[in-house]
């Protein structure tokens, strides 16, 4: 046999076990028996004698089949840690965590030790790790700091059917390194059926399939379109708990809000429904639900009782959930869009693609006949739905991608090996966002600025905000907002019944109108004042849990600050300082106040207006005088669209600092006060 086959044989080391009571090796030894029931089980020895033979391989299996936990365990168990890292990379930081915390168990083994997870602003590894799940996005960024990626023995770039766009990056480069590196092996790994692109891509690499275990679905459409899929799905869920047999049910959601409202609605009708319903138990899982409760969708439905998991598009694939025998699918998703004519990007509700549609009612099939319910008429899914998802890469901006790329001293992106290109325009974009952000020279190369932005692993524009933060000498508050900004929008509470306290308590951080970074700063250093004071958050609804993630964050950011050798400086009693940092990052994002009360953004004019979260939005309402007390000028972190288009966290300005911090972006004219020329209304917006 080759010595590369001599792994742990599994079934001859349990049956030598001596019988042992003790709760914790019966449950490893349930996890190893578990193992060897997945549909990849039967083809371990053929897969490794694959890799082995193979430098590169693409591997296709059903979601499910074993690909994510077992291969870097089969992978351990052939010898390949003995000589390196095996790492795994996921698109979404949820996998990562929580199948690295699946894998560590099997291991029997302390997450964190020998199997370990990283993630941006979350290192959960240590020495001892030799199977490392980590998101795409953190490998691309170790390519800074080893570009050979010596310390791994093996890459596996997972889900790669995502094609995300670090995932996509990461092609190219690992592509790149297994030229020069013959030792390592890459897999890339995929749950649909297009391998034969990946193959191509890789130089006709050899595909190894894992034929699934499927059973049959139903699909069930609707007779007539839904106007309203929320409400849809609600009552689909509980005709199903009512009249159909035993087994979970899956729905998949847009995102947190829709998960939340969905979770309290079904909560209040199943009160309603008296106790000769069975108990309907509802698990949420999202990207930011925090860790404790994201085991709970794996627990076991107890007898007797049914699960009904609400998620995001990351059960389509990512985390596969046994026991699901009905999906509830209204055919929706969260996809990001980018448009780079005026470099805005919006993430927007729009219709799944068919291989989406087809992921999600493989999911009910999985342990026996599975039912899928879809939201929409057999007409839609035939002529509205496209066949397959936009890779990322053609809908998204490129600024943080080209600042990774030529820093990894790639200057040629034209001719980058892009599976797919990018479009040429969202190049350009990128590499002229970059140069105004003085990130790069006129002829496209890093400079040391450029070189320092590069450090942070944020968007350029916070990057270039904490760069920019040395000369203002506010570098402390700088990385507090950077950090408080990282957290989303998760820090105020505002619990239904005391929305007016929460609004108050808010409001308190907002005192002199100023501006939504600024407040959030506030938060931060008061809580940093009462030290860290649990209590303290909750008499001002806030969350403590995002406050400690803020912490975190902030103290990674100022390690990097150290890196960069920018001093620690604090400027509080020079807010203008502060914000001219921040107009430093987001000169791009700047907008002035019109007379219907709206803004419209200076380049490429567009009306927005202030989101109602915003502090700003909340002085508007406060006072009768509404306009009078807007700011002229504003400067905002981020648009969304939802029923308008809104800036979200968004902090007055000087128009002059336009003029003084980027003279090569803006010109007198576009920020001369007394303008009062009419400009066209933006097409295709929502009336305001
Ligand atoms: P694939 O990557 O091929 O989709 P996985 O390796 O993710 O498959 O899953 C294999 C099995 O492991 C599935 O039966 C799944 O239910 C189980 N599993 C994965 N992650 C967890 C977890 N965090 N908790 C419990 N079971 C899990
Ligand atoms: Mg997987």
């Amino acid at each position: 046999k080759e010595s590369i086959m001599d792994g742990v044989n599994f079934e001859d080391e349990m049956s030598s076990e001596k019988p042992d009571d003790s709760t914790a090796k019966n449950a490893l030894q349930k996890l190893q028996e578990e193992r060897q029931t997945l549909p990849i089980y039967p083809y371990r020895d053929e897969l490794l004698q694959a890799i082995h033979d193979h430098q590169v391989m693409v591997i296709v299996g059903e979601t499910g089949s074993g690909k994510t936990t077992q291969i870097p365990q089969y992978l351990h168990e052939a010898g390949y840690t003995k000589h390196g890292l095996v790492g795994c990379t996921q698109p979404r930081r949820v996998a990562a965590m929580s199948v690295a915390a699946r894998v560590s168990q099997e291991m029997g083994v302390k997450l964190g030790h020998e199997v370990g997870y990283s993630i941006r602003f979350e290192d959960c590894t240590s020495e001892k790790t030799i199977l490392k799940y980590m998101t795409d996005g953190m490998l691309l960024r170790e390519f800074l700091s080893e570009p050979d990626l010596a310390s791994y023995s093996v890459i596996m770039v997972d889900e790669a059917h995502e094609r995300t766009l670090s995932t996509d990056i990461l092609f190219g480069l690992v592509k790149d390194i297994t030229r020069f590196r013959k030792d390592l092996k890459l897999l890339i790994s995929s749950a649909t059926l297009d391998a034969e692109k990946f193959s191509d891509y890789f130089d006709s690499a050899p595909i190894f399939k894992i034929p699934g275990r499927r059973f049959p679905v139903t699909i069930n459409f609707t007779k007539a379109p839904e106007a309203d899929y929320i409400d849809a799905a609600i009552v689909t869920v509980l005709q199903i708990h009512v009249t159909q047999p035993p087994g979970d049910i899956l729905v998949f959601l847009t995102g947190q809000e829709e998960i939340e409202t969905i979770d309290e609605i079904l909560k209040h009708r199943t009160r309603g429904l008296g106790t000769k319903i069975a108990e309907l138990i509802i698990c949420p899982i999202y990207a930011n639900l925090p860790t404790e409760l994201q085991a709970k969708i794996f627990e076991p439905t107890p007898d007797g009782a049914r699960k009904v998991v609400l998620a995001t598009n990351i059960a389509e694939t990512s985390l596969t959930i046994d026991g699901i025998k009905y999906v509830v699918d209204p055919g929706f998703c969260k996809i990001k869009s980018y448009n780079p004519r005026t470099g805005m990007e919006s993430l927007l509700i729009n219709p799944i693609s068919k291989a989406s549609a087809m992921q999600r009612a493989g999911r009910s099939g999985r342990t026996g006949p599975g039912m899928c319910f879809r939201l929409y008429t057999a007409y839609n899914f035939q002529h509205d739905l496209d066949d397959n998802t936009v890779p990322e890469i053609q809908r998204t901006n490129l600024a943080n991608v080209v600042l990774t790329l030529k820093s990894l001293g790639i200057n040629d992106l034209v001719n980058f090996d892009f599976m797919d290109p990018p479009p040429s325009e969202a190049l350009l974009k990128a590499l002229e966002q970059l140069y105004a952000l003085n990130a790069l020279n006129s002829l496209g190369e890093l400079t040391k600025t450029g070189r320092r932005m590069a450090e942070f692993p944020l968007d350029p524009m916070l990057s270039k905000t904490i760069v920019a933060s040395e000369k203002y000498k506010c570098s402390e508050e700088a990385i507090t907002i950077a950090s408080m900004l990282s957290i989303g929008n998760s820090i105020f509470y505002r619990p239904k019944d005391k929305q007016v306290h929460a609004d108050n308590a808010r409001m308190n951080f907002h005192t002199g109108n100023v501006g939504d970074h600024i407040a959030l700063l506030n938060v931060y250093n008061s809580w940093k004042e009462t030290n860290y004071s649990t209590q303290w958050c909750y008499e001002n609804y806030i969350q403590v849990r995002s406050m400690k993630r803020a912490r975190d964050i902030r103290d990674q950011l100022e390690g990097l600050l150290e890196r960069v050798e920018i001093e620690p400086t604090s400027n509080l009693s020079d807010l203008d300082a502060v914000k001219k940092a921040i107009t430093s990052g987001f000169f791009h994002h700047s907008a002035k106040l019109q007379k219907t009360g709206a803004y419209k953004t200076v380049k490429n004019p567009q009306t927005v207006h202030i989101h109602p979260s915003s502090g700003l939005a909340e002085a508007k309402i406060l006072n009768s005088l509404a306009i009078s007390v807007l700011p002229r000028w504003v400067i905002y972190h981020e648009l969304v669209l939802t029923t308008k288009e809104y800036m979200r966290q968004v902090t007055e300005l000087k128009p002059d600092w336009l003029i003084e911090i980027a003279p090569h972006y803006y010109q007198m004219k576009d920020v001369e006060d007394a303008s009062t020329t009419k400009m066209p209304r933006g097409k295709g917006l929502a009336a305001d």
